[in-house]
């Protein structure tokens, strides 16, 4: 497995592979990994010959008075895992090597990126989207892999593929959970047991959406009133917001008529947490233990 800190060399790396005619798959992370990423690089296994991963705490999707200089890095145990999972190279940049001096040039995915996350972090998806265009730029990717846990960013980069042309495919892949619940997470690491115990306010108030779903409750202010209650029942987190939203408008919806997210995102102490569950039709989404 090959580790590149600059941009020529991955270029280099990826044109031999794809003039290979083998397709190139890519995970892009922000690191401290976990069972959630290592997914998104299995999936990319199934479908492509090589698979590439990114490791970049990204500076540009971070606010002001957020975790970006405490967020979680463990660089040596992260090669390590994606060793094990026979990645092919780790394109691990320095900031100064995504961002040089004078850069100036952001990608924003208008309308979309003020909504649900980006409300109350502002700035944060166009950080996202413009790292996300320069990877691709940078990788050229055949397949790019996502986690439906950030279901938003998800949208908003299918949205970004779509509108500059991208030629890149984008695969979507399930939220992985801890056995309780709990959606992984690299910010899990910073909760205490106490907080951990709090942080199932989340998916206790997914739950609670997704059965009233299940039981025919279509409107959707009924089923969000229903999660923020159930949100409400441990009293040591704070809710942020729990909207029912179109999956790839992010626009809010009343009645939930095909497919909807139901998306949540708290404060546990300091840390702030999301998880989603997409809301099926006539049926839920496929839910059992380690997945949904
Ligand atoms: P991050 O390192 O947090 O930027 O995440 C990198 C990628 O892993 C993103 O596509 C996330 O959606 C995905 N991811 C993070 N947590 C999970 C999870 N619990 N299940 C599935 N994918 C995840």
């Amino acid at each position: 497995m090959d580790i590149f800190r600059t941009i020529p060399d991955v270029r280099a790396a990826s044109r031999t592979i794809r003039s290979d005619g083998k397709r190139l798959g890519f995970v892009p992370t922000m690191g401290a990994l976990h069972d959630g990423h290592l997914s998104l690089v299995r999936a990319a296994r199934t479908q492509c010959e090589a698979v590439a991963a990114s490791i970049f705490v990204n500076p540009l999707q971070f606010g002001p008075n957020e975790d970006l200089e405490k967020y979680p890095r463990n660089f040596d145990r992260d090669c390590e895992l994606l060793r094990n999972d026979s990645v092919d190279f780790i394109f691990a940049p320095s900031v100064e090597e995504m961002y040089p001096e004078g850069a100036v040039t952001h990608v924003t995915v208008e309308g979309l990126s003020d909504r649900l996350c980006g409300q109350s972090r502002p700035g944060h998806f166009r950080g996202v989207t413009t790292v996300v265009a320069k990877l691709f730029h940078i990788v050229e990717p055949d397949i790019a892999f996502f986690g439906q846990k950030d279901a938003a960013q998800l949208a908003i980069i299918r949205r970004m593929v779509r509108d500059l042309n991208f030629a890149v495919e984008i695969v979507a892949c399930p939220i992985v959970r801890e056995p309780d619940g709990l959606a992984m997470s690299s910010r899990n690491a910073y909760l205490s047991s106490k907080d951990r115990k709090a942080a199932l306010a989340l998916y206790r108030s997914l739950m609670e959406v997704q059965k009233l779903f299940q039981q025919g409750e279509r409107n959707a202010d009924v089923l969000m009133i229903a999660g923020r209650k159930a949100f409400m029942e441990g009293e040591s987190a704070r809710l942020d917001y729990l909207k029912i939203v179109h999956p790839d408008s992010l626009d809010s919806l009343t009645d939930v008529k095909e497919t909807a997210l139901a998306a949540v995102a708290g404060f546990v102490g300091t840390t702030r947490l999301i998880d989603n569950v997409l809301l099926r039709g006539e049926e839920v989404a496929v839910h059992s233990k380690a997945t949904v």
